[in-house]
């Protein structure tokens, strides 16, 4: 079975063709630029030569079109037909309360979508679009949407709801919502397989560290908090957003710096997190890396504030489990920051983790970092969105 997986944002679409039965990617790619000049496809078939296409994307359905193009393109493609994908698995950002779990495309399931638009305004119009252009194209392959929102569904209410009036919550659906929940039901999953144990018999939590970044507590195989909120805004200091902060800054700042509500948000979400606390050494950790390295005050500043928040969230969630048993790294600085897990760990010391600096530097690999002694396990579990997203495919389409 070949499954297209799409994650559509407003101006670009990544793909990743995935074979069910042996879980290998086929080929995969980006088209950036949808809609702004100097558009571009970027193709890569597993094996073959990566392929850069310049050409005009007036809209998504262009984009679409241009992939397909490229997946049978007669020398280069991977199919010999259009035929050959089997099912359309999307990406898709915000299910509210409607979906605690992936779903069937159709248009009631379009509509229920599109009432969410409110709360991910700038997301989910942007994948409702590309659910339209794949349905025109491929109209009688069978579409399945994977919500970022839908792992964290369970809940409880202790751990969804604000303590803000609870009419806001009945008239605007305004709770914690939480984000990547792929990423933390796929790596929890997969940390239970890797030790040989029952999920269902585990307390577990995540720490989805890449650009954006969230934490989750996994027990018994249910999410039961996650550090994200309404929008992805809550929680940890991310690459540029400033995660958690006294809500009154808002004001105090938008007075002080005689600056608009929108300009304010503007620099939580675009000029804060470790950008902004590293006076913008940069967002990007392997920057902040060589900067502790040389004696950088602005990355060391920066790093330690990060991973000093990392580790407050895994206090604050070995509380809301009562205990844990592991603790995963995963995503772009999870995977690849043997400094950001050492710093965080060292934290840590209450749980009894002990950590083979050894395994720490491996990388690529789904492994435990701790010793065998270490009282809690920690492990880097490599994450696989695209994969989780063809898996639940497979089980809705076909
Ligand atoms: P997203 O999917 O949210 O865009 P990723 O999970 O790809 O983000 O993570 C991207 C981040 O991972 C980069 O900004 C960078 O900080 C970090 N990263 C990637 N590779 C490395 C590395 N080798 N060492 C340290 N950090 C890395």
């Amino acid at each position: 079975m070949k499954i297209l997986v799409i994650n559509c944002g407003r101006s670009f679409l990544k793909f990743q063709l995935i074979d069910s039965e042996t879980e290998a990617v086929i080929a995969k790619g980006l088209c950036e630029r949808i809609g702004i000049e100097g558009s571009k496809l970027i193709y890569t078939p597993t094996g073959g030569e990566k392929q850069e296409i310049e050409e005009p994307m007036e809209d998504h359905k262009k984009a679409v079109s241009l992939v397909i193009d490229a997946l049978t393109d007669k020398e280069t493609g991977v199919l010999t037909s259009l035929s050959e994908i089997n099912a359309v698995g999307h990406r898709l950002v915000h299910g509210g309360e409607k979906f605690a779990s992936s779903t069937l495309i159709n248009e009631e399931v379009i509509a229920a979508i599109t009432e969410c638009n409110d709360l991910a305004p700038l997301h989910n119009p942007a994948n409702l679009i590309g659910i339209r252009a794949c349905k025109e194209l491929m109209p009688d392959v069978p579409q399945a949407g994977v919500f970022d929102t839908a792992f964290h569904q369970t809940m409880p209410e202790e751990a969804y709801l604000y303590g803000i009036p609870y009419e806001y919550y009945e008239k605007y659906r305004i709770r914690r919502y939480g984000f990547h929940g792929t990423s933390h039901s796929y790596v929890s999953a997969r940390a239970a397989e890797v030790l040989g144990k029952k999920y269902e018999d585990l307390k577990i939590i995540v720490c989805h560290l890449g650009n954006g970044a969230s934490v989750s507590a996994v027990k018994n195989g249910k999410c039961v908090d996650t550090s994200m909120g309404l929008t992805p805004l809550e929680g940890l200091i991310m690459g540029t957003r400033s995660g958690d902060i006294d809500p009154a800054i808002i004001e105090f700042l938008a007075h002080k710096e005689g600056r608009s509500i929108d300009e304010i948000m503007a620099v939580l979400n675009k000029k804060s997190g470790v950008l902004g606390l590293s006076e913008n050494v940069s967002s990007d950790f392997r920057d902040l890396e060589d900067g502790y390295n040389n004696g950088d005050a602005n990355a060391i500043r920066a790093l330690k504030t990060y991973c000093y928040r990392v580790a407050k969230y895994v206090g604050s969630y070995v509380a809301a489990m009562n205990g844990v048993d592991v603790i995963c790294f995963t995503a772009g600085i999870g995977e690849n920051a043997p400094l950001v897990r050492n710093f965080v760990c060292e934290h840590l010391g209450y749980l009894g983790v002990e950590l083979d600096q050894e395994a720490n530097h491996k990388r690529g690999e789904d492994i435990a970092i701790t010793t065998p002694e270490s009282r809690t396990t920690v492990m880097v579990i490599p994450t696989n969105e695209e994969l989780a997203i063809a898996r639940e495919t497979v089980r809705l389409a076909v």
